[in-house]
């Protein structure tokens, strides 16, 4: 090639790492050679989709023909019951990684500059490097979020920032009250996106709704997701709720059709699936309480976690660690890309996936 097409890139992209999913099955099983593989990488739902949800997806395919409805008023008006919503607070998106993006890009231009914290979610510095903004990382407290240091790096040139909680890959959260007293003295003008996609997990009567704040801080986003709890993840769908102002310039970006039929009717159907979001939250409970048992039988040290995932320092390298699980057929998540290279994210899985993995652990740390 003659022509150097990495120049022509934006020096955002040009400085782009793609984002690192967690293995899928069915590359695994093709690599090795076996069947019988567990994944717990990608904090998915172990318990299979509500049925509900997917009878309503399977009926919406007969209008496979047609586009979805690019408003989602299905979907919007469920949202309005369910949380209390307007309509016009809502947007849609395939996934909430969609949403993310969404608001990077109607309101950062290049030079921007981006708070976040030390061990935060992968996504925040890919949409913030892909729009030429400049990211701001600030130093994490025992792995979570140091909002004391967030709020010392707000300067003139801030225009978002961006809170996971509870924060994916370490499961740390924050309380109500440290965060409204942070949110007190963020300035207007910094728009505060508060990524809730493990809410539903979180029992304390301390832990805060971000909903409920949104009458409060108008510069304040929260978005949530179908992908975890509700366990819809294949099928891509999550929401951003705001004031209308920030609502109307997020759907100003939005492409058209973001959301499939399928996912908007699914998504419809499991929000009155009160029973199966209980179930999903009751196996991760009972989950959890198994592989911190497990975990310390084994003297390991554990990041204590509020979502529906653990992250586990194994005290040595962590990259071979994974890689010597894989081939006992159990797909984790290594933390290098993260900058913790002695830590390993497990999902919570059924019992049985659980223990498989309890049981391959014991093993591969043994040699
Ligand atoms: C999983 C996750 C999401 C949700 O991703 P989707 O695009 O909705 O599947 C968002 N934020 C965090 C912190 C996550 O871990």
């Amino acid at each position: 090639m003659s022509c150097d097409f990495m120049a022509l890139a934006t020096p955002g992209v040009q400085g782009l790492h793609p984002y690192e999913a967690g293995k899928p099955v069915e590359e695994l099983e093709r690599e090795l050679g076996i069947s019988n593989i567990v994944k717990l990488a990608s904090n998915e739902n172990p318990l299979g989709p509500s049925g509900r949800a997917m009878a309503a997806a399977q009926a919406a395919l007969a209008d496979a023909t047609r586009y979805p409805d690019s408003n989602g008023f299905g979907l919007k008006r469920a949202l309005q019951r369910h949380y209390g919503l307007a309509a016009n607070q809502l947007t849609l998106g395939n996934g909430s990684n969609d949403v993310l993006e969404l608001i990077a890009r109607a309101f950062l231009n290049p030079g921007d500059e981006v708070v976040f914290s030390e061990y935060a979610f992968a996504v925040y510095p890919i949409v913030t490097q892909a729009c030429s903004a400049t990211a701001v990382v600030t130093p994490a407290r025992d792995y979570g979020h140091n909002l004391q240091a967030m709020a010392e790096a707000i300067t003139e040139r801030t225009r978002l920032l961006f809170i996971a909680n509870p924060n994916n890959p370490t499961g740390t959260a924050l309380m109500r009250d440290e965060l409204v007293a942070f949110l007190d003295t963020v300035p207007e003008q910094v728009i505060v996106v508060l990524d809730e996609a493990y809410t539903e997990y979180v029992d304390q009567a301390d832990f805060p709704d971000g909903l409920e704040l949104l009458p409060r801080y108008p510069n304040l986003i929260v978005t949530r997701t179908f992908s975890k709890a509700w366990g819809l993840a294949g099928l891509r769908v999550g929401f951003a709720a705001a004031n209308p102002v920030i609502t109307d310039l997020l759907n100003r970006v939005r492409q058209p059709f973001n959301v499939s039929h399928l996912a908007l009717a699914a998504a419809e159907a499991v929000l009155a699936d009160s029973d199966y979001l209980q179930r999903s939250v009751e196996l991760n409970r009972a989950g959890m309480q198994q592989l911190e048992e497990g975990l310390k039988l084994q003297g390991l040290g554990f990041i204590p976690s509020f979502g529906n995932f653990i992250t586990v320092d194994v005290a040595r390298p962590a990259q071979p660690v994974f890689e010597a699980l894989l081939r006992e057929g159990v797909i984790v998540r290594p933390l290098g890309p993260y900058r913790m290279p002695q830590h390993l994210r497990i999902s919570i899985g059924l019992p049985e996936e659980n223990d498989r993995f309890l049981r391959a652990l014991r093993q591969v740390l043994a040699c």
